[in-house]
C-alpha cells in the first residue's frame, strides 16, 4: 500500500513565460482539490472529476469556461472520464456551452446505457439530468477570441492552445481513474472530435495497468491510442519510464506532439511531454510538487 495521489495537467503546448507561474499554480490548486475529495472518502473517479472541474471553471485553461473556439467562433466541448475497477467510462463530444462538461460525462457514465453522447443529443441528455445550459456570452473569454483571431491570421499553428486539462488518480490501494476535458484545438472545424473524449486515446483507466490523461494534437493521439499505449507499458516497467517511452514512440510513429500524465495502481507516477511546456502537479497527503 502506498500514498494516494492525484496528478493533474493543464495542457501541452507553449505557455508564455510570463503566464507560466499562474498556469502551474492553478493546476496545483486543482490537484489538491481532487486530493481533498479522495481523503474525505470520495472515490478515485470523484477525485479525478473534481480536479478537472476546478480547471474547467478557471478561464486560464482550454476547458469549460475559456475553451478554444471552432473556425465558426463557437464553443464545442469534449470530455471523458473512466474508472479502472469496472472499466466504466462516460464521454461527451461537441457539447454546446455547459459550465462543466466533465459533470455531463460523469452523468453518462452513471447512467450506464451509453459510453458517449454527441452535440445536441448530449445537450438534451444533460438537461434531462438536471444540468443547465450556459451560453457563449458567459463562457467565451476575450483570450479565446484572441487565440482564434491569431489562428485566422495564420500566426499560430493548430493545437497550440496549451490549456486542455486532465487528471489521473490512484488511491494507493490498487484503484485508478482518469478524466480529461477540452475546448479542442483552436480553429477546429465545426463537428471535429479530438482525442479527449475518446476512451483509449485521450483518457484510459484500468486497475490492471494504470490510468492516463493525454494532451496535444488530437488527431495524432487518436491514431496512436496514446492513453492505452502508455498504460499497457505499465505491465513491463515503472511509470516514469513508461511515460517517456510512450511519448517517444508517439513522436516517432505519428509525428505526435503532446504530453501525458500516468499513474500506476501502486501510486507511482509518470509525466512526459515533447512540447515546450505542460503545466502539471502531483498532490499527495505528504505534499504537492508542480512544474511545467
Ligand atoms: N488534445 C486536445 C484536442 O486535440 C487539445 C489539447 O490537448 O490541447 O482536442
Amino acid at each position: 500500500m502506498s500514498e494516494p495521489v492525484v496528478v493533474a495537467h493543464g495542457g501541452a503546448g507553449r505557455v508564455a513565460k510570463g503566464r507560466l507561474e499562474e498556469h502551474v499554480a492553478g493546476v496545483a490548486t486543482a490537484a489538491e482539490a481532487g486530493l481533498a475529495v479522495l481523503m474525505a472518502g470520495g472515490s478515485v473517479l470523484d477525485a479525478a472529476q473534481r480536479t478537472v472541474e476546478v480547471m474547467e471553471a478557471d478561464p486560464l485553461y482550454n476547458a469549460g469556461t475559456g475553451g478554444s473556439l471552432t473556425d465558426a467562433g463557437t464553443l464545442e466541448l469534449d470530455a471523458s472520464l473512466m474508472e479502472g475497477a469496472g472499466l466504466r467510462a462516460g464521454a461527451i463530444c461537441c457539447l454546446p456551452p455547459f459550465l462543466h462538461p466533465i459533470r455531463v460525462a460523469r452523468g453518462v457514465l452513471d447512467d450506464g446505457r451509453h459510453v458517449m453522447l454527441a452535440a445536441e443529443g448530449a445537450a438534451r441528455f444533460a438537461e434531462a439530468a438536471g444540468f443547465e445550459r450556459s451560453t457563449e456570452a458567459v463562457m467565451v473569454t476575450a483570450s479565446a477570441r484572441e487565440r482564434l483571431e491569431r489562428w485566422r491570421e495564420g500566426r499560430v499553428g493548430e493545437g497550440w492552445a496549451g490549456g486542455t486539462v486532465g487528471a489521473v488518480v490512484s488511491d494507493g490501494r490498487g484503484h485508478v481513474a482518469a478524466a480529461t476535458s477540452t475546448g479542442g484545438t483552436v480553429g477546429k472545424r465545426v463537428g471535429r472530435v479530438g482525442d479527449t473524449p475518446i476512451v483509449g486515446a485521450g483518457t484510459w483507466a484500468d486497475d490492471r495497468s494504470g490510468a492516463c490523461s493525454c494532451t496535444g494534437i488530437g488527431e495524432a493521439i487518436l491514431r496512436f491510442a496514446l492513453a492505452r499505449d502508455a498504460c499497457e507499458r505499465l505491465r513491463q516497467t515503472d511509470a516514469a519510464t513508461c511515460a517517456e517511452e510512450a511519448i517517444a514512440a508517439f513522436g516517432e510513429r505519428v509525428a505526435g506532439e503532446g504530453g501525458l500524465i500516468l499513474v500506476a495502481p501502486d501510486g507511482s507516477v509518470g509525466i512526459a511531454r515533447n512540447t515546450e511546456t505542460m503545466s502539471h502537479a502531483v498532490a499527495r497527503p505528504s505534499g504537492t510538487t508542480s512544474g511545467s
